[in-house]
């Protein structure tokens, strides 16, 4: 199968600070990957770069099998052009800790903004499809609120509508629990879940539920200084991990 992601020996640095080299790493179309382990230890950086919002200093990254970045410049790699980097953001969906979302806005007007300003719906059509995705994350009666009046939990569930109402092939989720109070983790959980049962959706999860990562997810990859040292089967990860650094880190987590 080939893969809808894939970095090939990419090196990432922050100044001096050299977070990947020679960094591989592929995704299958409709696979739901956890991306576990230590704090700094480049989980965030592989969404990041999926999203384009960080550059890489080196090797490949294709979605798809087209690279988002094609040129050396300044010893970054740059994309043919912002067309296609647009173009290629559009496969992209990402939810992030703090939600983001507009603040003037209604929730409809968030989960609508996108599909009429980048993709071009009308109004009516991007009213249509937000009030289904609302739904679909128990929301349809919130449309007209504003964000502040939402629990946190709610806004994550408005943050996860807005990036489907994208149609994205691949979703990210950055630690999407982490900013919320134990007892709203659930609900946004639940709704993830409920996504991950859709066959074609690719996902790319970073979570520090450990639990949560080995119902959903078909493979975690557990990093450790920029490396995935060990990567499989969830049940095994979690329950037998061979890695000392697995052992060590799932000890103290779980
Ligand atoms: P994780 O998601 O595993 O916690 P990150 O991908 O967020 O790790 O970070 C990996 C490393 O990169 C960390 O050492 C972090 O401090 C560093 N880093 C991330 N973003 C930046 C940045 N914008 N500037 C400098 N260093 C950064």
């Amino acid at each position: 199968m080939k893969p809808i992601v894939e970095f090939r020996k990419v090196t990432k640095r922050f100044g001096d600070l050299v977070i990947f080299e020679d960094f591989d790493f592929h995704v299958n179309p409709g696979e739901k990957v956890a991306l576990v382990g230590p704090s700094g230890s480049g989980k965030t950086t592989v969404l990041r770069i999926l999203m384009t919002l960080e550059k890489i200093q080196g090797g490949v990254v294709t979605i798809d099998g087209e690279p988002l970045w094609h040129e050396m410049r300044n010893e970054e790699l740059v994309p043919a052009s912002e067309a296609h980097l647009r173009r290629m953001r559009k496969n992209v969906g990402m939810v992030f800790q703090h939600f983001n979302l507009f603040p003037h806005m209604s929730v409809l007007r968030n989960v609508t903004e996108a599909p009429v300003h980048v993709l071009g719906l009308n109004r009516e059509e991007a009213n249509e499809r937000a009030l289904e995705l609302l739904n679909m994350v128990g929301l349809a009666e919130k449309a007209d609120a504003h964000p502040a009046q939402l629990s946190g939990g709610q806004k994550q569930r408005v943050a996860i509508a807005r990036a489907l109402a994208m149609r994205p092939r691949i979703m990210l989720f950055d630690e999407p629990t982490s900013a919320l109070d134990p007892e709203l983790v659930g609900e946004v959980l639940n709704v993830i879940e409920q996504l991950a049962q859709e066959h074609d959706l690719t996902m790319l999860l970073v979570t520090h539920e450990m639990w949560f990562a080995e119902e959903v997810a078909d493979r975690v990859c557990f990093f450790d200084h920029g490396r995935i040292v060990e990567e499989g089967d969830p049940a095994r990860i979690f329950h037998e991990p061979r890695n000392p650094r697995t052992q060590e880190f799932l000890r103290a987590v779980m």
